[in-house]
Protein backbone atom coordinates (compact mmCIF):
# COMPACT_ATOMS: atom_id res chain seq x y z
CA UNK A 1 0.00 0.00 0.00
CA UNK A 2 1.39 3.61 -0.28
CA UNK A 3 0.53 5.66 1.87
CA UNK A 4 -0.09 9.30 -0.34
CA UNK A 5 -1.63 11.14 2.77
CA UNK A 6 2.07 12.85 3.41
CA UNK A 7 1.65 15.00 0.62
CA UNK A 8 -1.69 16.43 1.54
CA UNK A 9 -1.19 17.16 5.40
CA UNK A 10 -3.56 20.14 5.23
CA UNK A 11 -6.75 17.77 4.53
CA UNK A 12 -8.37 16.12 6.74
CA UNK A 13 -7.25 12.07 7.15
CA UNK A 14 -10.64 10.66 6.30
CA UNK A 15 -12.51 12.27 3.83
CA UNK A 16 -14.60 10.68 1.20
CA UNK A 17 -13.47 10.39 -2.19
CA UNK A 18 -15.97 13.58 -3.11
CA UNK A 19 -15.36 15.33 -0.10
CA UNK A 20 -11.37 15.20 -0.69
CA UNK A 21 -11.77 15.85 -4.27
CA UNK A 22 -14.07 19.04 -3.18
CA UNK A 23 -11.09 19.61 0.10
CA UNK A 24 -8.51 19.68 -2.89
CA UNK A 25 -9.92 22.13 -5.52
CA UNK A 26 -10.34 24.13 -2.80
CA UNK A 27 -6.54 24.13 -1.76
CA UNK A 28 -5.37 24.22 -5.68
CA UNK A 29 -8.02 27.84 -5.97
CA UNK A 30 -6.97 29.30 -2.88
CA UNK A 31 -4.22 31.43 -3.71
CA UNK A 32 -1.81 29.92 -0.46
CA UNK A 33 -1.31 26.02 -1.87
CA UNK A 34 0.41 25.10 -5.12
CA UNK A 35 -2.30 23.89 -7.62
CA UNK A 36 -0.16 20.95 -8.38
CA UNK A 37 1.24 19.58 -5.66
CA UNK A 38 -1.17 20.98 -2.94
CA UNK A 39 1.76 22.05 -0.63
CA UNK A 40 1.74 25.14 1.50
CA UNK A 41 3.03 28.41 -0.62
CA UNK A 42 6.12 30.65 0.89
CA UNK A 43 4.20 33.97 1.14
CA UNK A 44 5.82 36.57 -0.31
CA UNK A 45 7.13 38.84 2.74
CA UNK A 46 5.39 41.94 3.19
CA UNK A 47 3.03 41.98 0.02
CA UNK A 48 -0.47 40.20 0.20
CA UNK A 49 0.41 39.19 -3.41
CA UNK A 50 0.48 35.53 -4.02
CA UNK A 51 3.69 33.61 -4.57
CA UNK A 52 3.25 32.02 -8.39
CA UNK A 53 6.26 29.49 -7.86
CA UNK A 54 6.35 26.36 -5.82
CA UNK A 55 9.84 25.76 -3.81
CA UNK A 56 8.59 22.20 -3.07
CA UNK A 57 7.64 20.83 -6.49
CA UNK A 58 9.05 23.53 -8.97
CA UNK A 59 5.68 23.91 -10.56
CA UNK A 60 5.68 28.04 -11.83
CA UNK A 61 2.90 30.17 -13.16
CA UNK A 62 3.02 29.60 -16.75
CA UNK A 63 2.07 33.25 -18.25
CA UNK A 64 0.43 33.37 -21.45
CA UNK A 65 -1.53 30.11 -21.08
CA UNK A 66 -4.98 29.44 -20.86
CA UNK A 67 -6.90 26.82 -18.96
CA UNK A 68 -8.92 24.11 -21.08
CA UNK A 69 -11.43 24.43 -18.62
CA UNK A 70 -12.30 27.30 -17.32
CA UNK A 71 -9.92 29.72 -20.20
CA UNK A 72 -8.13 31.65 -17.47
CA UNK A 73 -4.64 32.75 -17.68
CA UNK A 74 -4.27 30.78 -14.41
CA UNK A 75 -2.58 27.98 -15.17
CA UNK A 76 0.41 26.36 -13.18
CA UNK A 77 3.27 24.06 -14.63
CA UNK A 78 5.01 21.30 -13.24
CA UNK A 79 7.61 19.33 -14.61
CA UNK A 80 4.95 16.61 -15.60
CA UNK A 81 1.37 17.98 -14.84
CA UNK A 82 -0.04 21.34 -14.54
CA UNK A 83 -3.04 22.56 -12.73
CA UNK A 84 -5.48 25.63 -12.63
CA UNK A 85 -5.69 27.87 -9.88
CA UNK A 86 -9.00 29.28 -11.11
CA UNK A 87 -11.31 26.90 -11.60
CA UNK A 88 -8.61 23.42 -9.42
CA UNK A 89 -8.82 21.49 -12.91
CA UNK A 90 -5.29 19.26 -13.04
CA UNK A 91 -3.69 16.47 -14.85
CA UNK A 92 -1.33 15.96 -17.33
CA UNK A 93 -0.30 19.29 -19.56
CA UNK A 94 -2.14 17.77 -22.11
CA UNK A 95 -5.49 18.12 -20.24
CA UNK A 96 -5.40 21.32 -18.22
CA UNK A 97 -3.37 23.77 -20.90
CA UNK A 98 -5.75 25.31 -23.29
CA UNK A 99 -4.41 24.32 -27.19
CA UNK A 100 -1.95 21.44 -25.90
CA UNK A 101 -3.77 18.78 -27.44
CA UNK A 102 -3.84 20.72 -31.05
CA UNK A 103 -1.73 19.42 -33.61
ZN1 LIG B 1 4.03 22.35 -5.92
ZN1 LIG C 1 -9.34 26.62 -15.05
Amino acid sequence: MRNLREKHSDLPKKLTPKARREAETKLRTDGRHCPTCLQRLASLSGKSQTANRCAACGAHRAAGKRCATCHEESVWEGKTSAACQSCGAHGSKLRVVAGALER
